[in-house]
């Protein structure tokens, strides 16, 4: 059976999904998912990431968490960990680029929080020198110091989508039409959890939430404050979510969401608020991406890169940096939120979170 049927199926038994069972079937299906059955990146895959782009990202956030190792006192041993690795080029940059900091990889025990059996293969290939253990329960990380990363995870997981209907709200449902997936909206109803969207939101106005995500920052967040470390978390999104943002990527394109599920990337972006509130430790001002990749010094890090290089390799360097840092390309839609104990500073290139925030 298709996801396709096995979807009408559901939902003729169940009545409509959720845009969040939707989309939990459609990328991790044990048979069918997204996730599951395919490796989406590179150039003949659907989308590509910061890490797939150049080496460049991987280093910048290597050389932070380092920093923010020795800067704790080098706590050893540590968990490094990676949510959602993909392809595993990011820890394998972060491996790479941590090399030469004395006693780093030595106290390293790298964990992966990854749910696709395809990527986990591949993940095994990149990164064998590093022995990593894998899981996909974020609560079954060791208690101890954890140095984490987390580029394009959240925006994987999925979202609940509501319409604001005066002081109460509409959820997008998926449904069937003839033999069709087609989103709808659920009757109004008043909703606790989206009290304080009262306030800025008008009739009409789309809100998105991720009901795994608080509870992944609680976690992290916890094992942070008791046993220190840091999480580095890039995505794009903002710090409330407003508007509709619910898209699906195949071929580097946007694709209709509910026509061929479990063929494309689905995503959302990511609401840093409830991230940020749900986390015990504290938390650092929400950064664009450009700003914290040019603290941390990738401009003068892809200069010495670029001495080495001619032609179109060069050519293809400096668009990669340009790529990742420029307002108008992923420099300001990509934000970075650190979580870090209360009894130490924000890790490098991030300054502390203000009153508001
Ligand atoms: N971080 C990588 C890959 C991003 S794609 C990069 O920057 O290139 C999203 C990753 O998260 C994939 O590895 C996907 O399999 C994984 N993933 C998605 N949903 C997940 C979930 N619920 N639990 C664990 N891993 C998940």
């Amino acid at each position: 059976m298709s996801l396709r049927e096995h979807l009408l199926r559901r939902i003729a038994a169940e009545g409509p999904l959720t845009l969040a069972e939707y989309m939990g079937e459609c990328l991790l299906n044990p048979a069918h998912g997204y996730y599951t059955t395919h490796d989406p990146l590179g150039a003949a895959g659907d989308f590509t990431t910061a890490p797939e782009i150049s080496q460049m990202f991987g280093e910048m956030l290597g050389l932070c968490l380092a920093q923010t190792w020795l800067d704790q006192g080098a706590p050893a041993p540590f968990a490094l960990v990676e949510l959602g690795p993909g392809r595993g080029t990011l820890m394998a940059d972060i491996l790479r680029a941590t090399r030469a900091v004395p006693g780093f990889r030595a106290a390293a025990q790298v964990h992966l929080v990854e749910a696709s059996r395809a990527l986990r293969a591949r993940q095994a290939e990149v990164l064998a020198e590093a022995a990593p253990v894998w899981t996909d329960d974020v609560g079954a990380l060791p208690e101890m110091p954890l140095f984490l990363v987390a580029n394009e995870f959240f925006d994987a997981l999925p979202i609940r989508q509501f319409h604001r209907d005066g002081s109460a709200w509409r959820e997008t449902v998926v449904g069937v039409e003839g033999d069709a997936l087609r989103p709808g909206l659920a009757p109004p109803a008043p909703l606790e959890m989206l009290a304080h969207r009262l306030e800025d939101t008008a009739e009409g106005d789309v809100v998105e939430l991720c009901p795994a995500a608080p509870t992944i920052a609680r976690m992290l967040g916890a094992r942070i404050e008791q046993h220190g470390g840091a999480a580095l978390i890039v995505d794009y999104g903002d710090w409330r979510s407003l508007g509709d943002t619910f898209q699906a990527m195949r071929g580097h394109g946007t694709a209709d969401p509910f026509a061929e599920p479990g063929t494309a990337d689905l995503t959302a972006h990511v609401d840093f608020e409830p991230l940020a509130t749900a986390t015990a430790s504290a938390h650092s001002l929400l950064t664009p991406q450009g700003v914290f990749l040019e603290r941390l010094g990738i401009t003068a890090r892809a200069e010495r890169l670029a001495a080495g290089l001619t032609g179109a390799a060069l050519e293809s360097h400096v668009a990669a940096h340009r790529r990742l840092t420029h307002p108008h390309e992923m420099g300001t839609l990509f934000k970075v939120l650190a979580f870090h104990p209360h009894t130490t500073a924000p890790p490098p290139g991030l300054e502390p979170a203000g009153p508001r925030e």
